[in-house]
């Protein structure tokens, strides 16, 4: 049996022996607690944690570390496992810096695939050793071909786990324009934004389609603000707005029937795949619970007072909500702050985390906003947010039906490890000054430093210049 290897991914590095990572505070997510000298042995051909053991048993002058060869000394920064970031956009840049319609249409494939290959070296450098990325918003299956880039030792970046095309109903999530008057292909063509499935047998379809492209999770759109082009933006200059709209302008409608996601999450449990449903509205989200979806992406309002069942539905079908709060804090202050209010209360509930910032709409490496976001403004304890960032991460990509554990400290585990300048129980920025990154048991960065982020290939032993 040949047993996968990250050296195998270097050729030009020699094998490296197992080697033990000392802290003097770490943080641990199944008991939520932060613990004092506990070291961690690694294997690096395998990138998996080899075991943990506490110094306090082992040495009474326990403060005092005795590295070994390779050893890695992370005494005085504060050490998590890596970090999952459960809802991304990797081909996606701010929408401060060109809005997403601009970002799908008009920039090329080259320069998205370029820039996400920068977004994943950031999105490592910041401790994310995970990142579930929900849809390449109009690069067709890109998403697929980069996590096996990564997975090939190409470039670094985080574990991936892609949806490549979200499903989403006719006339549902699409770039639309109003040139369609010309017809016989002169209206303005657009790439598609989404895999278009319609009926039981027509999402079972997709999701099988997905499955068949290299899919890790699927995700669909339970509802989406589709009904723009009754009341279509304004545009700039005279005449350009659109006179007297109705108050609610584009609200988000519920774009699939019951039958569709019971249907999706059916078909995608036959693969072992977890389901990632959109949802702008409650109501909306109350059903995809009821349809027994993994996760529940956003849930911005509730405009039919539908709190209550959702959450009963989510914590009965063990739902994990998703709030992607990094992106909702963008939205006008009367829609963000009634929405915090609603995860605050969802979370007094036994509602179950994890945190995807729907990093992308804002600059990825900065994808820790959604955790300061929960701790300082919606007062959910530290190790709470950790736990979700970490384990409740792993849950998201499907937990063990993903193929593989990280998230928390036990053998077998992936070697995924960051450390912190100072302690998030007491610095506020914490999350900001990551020092340290392994991935696999594989260094990305130490003492604050970017390694390795570019492989260089060595001269042959014998490069034939005597038969010149
Ligand atoms: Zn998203």
């Amino acid at each position: 049996m040949c047993i996968p290897s990250s050296v195998s991914s270097f050729p030009n590095r020699p094998p490296r022996k197992s080697f033990t990572v000392h802290t003097s505070l770490l943080f641990d997510p199944q008991q939520k607690l932060f613990l004092k000298n506990i070291s961690i042995q690694v294997n690096p051909e395998t990138g998996a944690i080899v075991g943990t053991f506490s110094r306090d048993d082992h040495d009474h002058d326990s403060a005092k570390v005795k590295t070994g060869e390779g050893d890695i000394d992370l005494t005085g920064k504060v050490v998590l496992p890596g970090l999952v970031d459960a809802h991304t956009h990797l081909f996606l840049h701010s929408y401060n810096e060109r809005n997403g319609t601009q970002q799908m249409r008009d920039e090329s494939a080259v320069e998205r695939v370029v820039r996400a290959t920068n977004h994943c070296r950031a999105a490592l450098l910041a401790g994310y050793t995970t990142c579930r990325d929900l849809g390449t918003e109009a690069l067709g299956n890109a998403d697929a071909n980069l996590r096996d880039c990564i997975n090939r030792g190409l470039t670094p970046g985080p574990r991936l786990f892609v949806a490549t095309e979200a499903l989403a109903s006719s006339g549902s999530y699409e770039l639309r324009v109003e040139n369609k008057l010309a017809g016989n292909g002169l209206g303005l063509s657009v790439p598609r934004a989404a895999d278009v499935a319609d009926g039981v047998d027509g999402v079972r379809a997709a999701v099988r389609r997905r499955i068949g492209e290299g899919a890790d999770v699927i995700k669909f759109y339970a509802d989406y603000r589709r009904k723009t082009m009754r009341f279509p933006p304004d545009v700039p200059g005279p005449d350009g707005k659109i006179l007297f709209p109705p108050q609610r302008r584009n609200p988000a409608t519920l774009a699939y029937s019951k039958e569709e996601m019971r249907a999706i999450v059916q078909e995608a449990k036959l693969a072992g795949l977890p389901v990632a449903a959109h949802a702008g509205e409650a109501h909306t989200a109350l059903w995809a619970a009821e349809a027994g979806v993994t996760t529940i992406e956003h849930i911005f309002e509730d405009t039919y007072s539908q709190e209550t069942a959702l959450f009963d539905a989510m914590v009965a079908n063990k739902v994990i909500w998703v709030p992607t709060l990094a992106t909702a804090e963008s939205l006008p202050a009367e829609m963000y702050a009634p929405m915090k209010l609603m995860v605050r209360r969802g979370y007094e509930g036994g509602v179950r985390f994890a945190t995807g910032g729907d990093t992308g709409t804002f600059n990825h490496g900065l994808n820790a906003r959604e955790l300061e976001i929960m701790m300082h403004q919606l007062e959910m304890s530290v190790e709470d947010v950790l736990e979700a960032a970490t384990i409740g991460g792993w849950e998201a990509c499907g937990g063990d039906s993903c193929g593989f554990r990280f998230g928390w400290w036990s053998r077998g585990n992936r070697a995924d490890i960051i450390a912190l300048d100072t302690d998030p129980r007491i610095d506020p920025k914490a999350l900001r000054k990551v020092n340290f990154v392994m991935k696999d048991g594989q260094v990305w960065k130490q003492d604050g430093i970017t390694v390795d982020m570019i492989q260089v290939p060595s001269w042959p032993e014998n490069d034939g210049e005597e038969s010149v």
